[in-house]
């Protein structure tokens, strides 16, 4: 494809505002369709004004390579904020402190014993050494470890009381997902970058990037694309904005939204049969959470963030407290902490009817019988339910991501996070490369 040429970006997530950074940096036209009023996607920022927070992603960690450069090509440094991952991991009524990344909390753990402690440590120093091999997102890296679910390779591996008071915790609860039912290689990955994780996050949340990448493209946002069609050797796109429908022609097009919306959009014939497969059978997790304000003296003493574990049943994948998380990246008046409850995927059916009153009570009710020691009295922020949260890792995703990826060629390329892994890193990385796939230029990493 010669320069000077119009691409489409269907989607303002991470995704779609890299393919948007790397085409406009080298000549290309770029318009970025966007349904939603703002940008980023699933790291959309809350923002009314009094209280700011993040509603989906919220950390990116030292093993983010292609967003770390990118957070210094876009002069970003300044914005970035270490975060304390100080956890409460709890068991019906024992709750113990651990810190990432701190071997004193790991060692003092009530839920294991010193035989656990010792294979895990071992273990994990083994993956430790052999860490360059691995890399979170990189579904060519991961296929060759894409074989068996987390929970059968932890219980084999580590030890079934490792499974259930450290993996399980440290993975299910992020990723709303069923360790039963997912490939084990991200967490061979994660465990291999423990001795040395670090998070961190942007002090105005993490859709920043998205802002700057997509700094030199035309973004449209409210325009919600309906339709693509083959015209010639371009493509119409047919979107509709707050007052009308409208279509414009293309040379070339970025998919950048979840396969739902693929679905939706192109119609068969434009489904290339590489990807077809994929779009048809990929699976999301659901997400559901409600956000509070409560009285910050009533805090005083709790940690960041409250994870369940061991076999106990709850419907709480996590709660955060927000201010406590990231000391000044939050906004929430004087004197009040924001606080986040997150639901576990299956249990947020038996909410998705009621009111949005009743939401915020009952999951507040959830939260306080999770940890009794959440103050009773709230004011109810907001709610964000997401039908395609998380794609599903199944066992032999990363194989079959892998191929798609270096089969993607022509005019029209896809980008997101299920191509690669779900996460910030995974979504931007695999913009990139739909960006130098769809410029028919040379890359080696993905
Ligand atoms: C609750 C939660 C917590 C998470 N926490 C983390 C974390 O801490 N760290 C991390 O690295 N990752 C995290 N993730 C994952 C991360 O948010 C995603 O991997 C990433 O946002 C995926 O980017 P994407 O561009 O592929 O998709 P998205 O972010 O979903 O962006 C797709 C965009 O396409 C738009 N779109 C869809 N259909 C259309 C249409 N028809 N027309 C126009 N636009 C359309 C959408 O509105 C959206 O803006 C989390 C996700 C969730 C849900």
């Amino acid at each position: 494809m010669n320069k000077t040429k119009k691409i489409a970006v269907i989607g303002a997530g991470p995704s779609g505002s890299a393919a948007a950074y790397y085409l406009t940096n080298n000549g290309y036209e770029v318009d970025v369709f966007e349904k939603e009023n703002f940008i980023g996607g699933r790291t959309h920022v809350f923002d009314n004004g009094e209280t700011r927070f993040d509603t989906g992603a919220s950390f990116f960690t030292n093993f983010y390579p292609l967003l770390l450069s990118l957070i210094k090509e876009l002069n970003l440094d300044h914005e970035v904020l270490e975060l304390k991952r100080r956890v409460g991991l709890r068991e019906k009524e024992t709750l113990a402190e651990f810190a990432f990344g701190d071997i004193k909390t790991f060692w003092n753990l009530p839920f294991l014993s010193f035989k656990d402690k010792t294979t895990m440590i071992w273990k994990t120093l083994l993956l430790t050494l052999q860490r360059r091999k691995l890399d979170l997102v990189n579904p060519k890296k991961l296929a060759a470890i894409d074989d068996e679910s987390i929970a059968n390779w932890a219980r084999n591996y580590l030890t079934e009381n490792v499974y259930e008071y450290c993996i399980k915790p440290g993975v299910e609860p992020f990723w709303y997902f069923s360790c039963e039912d997912v490939s084990r290689a991200m967490t061979t990955v994660l465990q291999g970058r423990a001795a040395d994780a670090k998070f961190y996050t942007f002090k105005n949340g993490m859709a920043s990037i998205s802002s700057k990448l997509l700094e030199n493209s035309s973004l449209q946002l409210n325009s919600a694309v309906s339709k693509i069609e083959k015209n010639n050797s371009k493509f119409l796109v047919t979107y509709q904005n707050s007052t009308k429908e409208a279509s414009c022609l293309y040379d070339g097009i970025v998919m950048a939204c979840p396969t739902p919306q693929i679905k939706k959009i192109l119609p068969e014939n434009l489904i290339p049969s590489y990807i077809k497969d994929f779009i048809n059978s990929q699976q999301y997790v659901t997400n559901l959470h409600a956000t509070y304000l409560v009285d910050e003296k009533e805090t005083k003493g709790s940690l960041a963030y409250y994870y369940p574990c061991g076999k106990w049943e709850t419907p709480i994948a996590a709660i955060v407290l927000h201010k406590i998380k990231a000391i000044d990246s939050i906004k929430a008046p004087k004197g009040k902490e924001l606080i986040s409850v997150y639901i576990m995927d299956h249990s947020t059916n038996q909410l998705n009817n009621l009111e949005e009153k009743e939401i915020f009570s009952k999951v507040w009710d959830m939260a306080k019988d999770f940890q009794p020691s959440l103050p009773a009295d709230y004011i109810p922020v907001a709610i964000f339910n997401r039908e395609n949260a998380i794609p599903l890792h199944q066992v032999g995703r990363y194989s079959l991501a892998n191929k798609i990826k270096d089969a993607q060629n022509g005019n029209l390329v896809f980008a997101g996070d299920y191509l690669s892994c779900a996460t910030v890193e995974g979504a931007i990385r695999s913009g990139r490369w739909a960006a130098f796939k769809l410029m028919n230029k040379e890359i080696s990493t993905f």
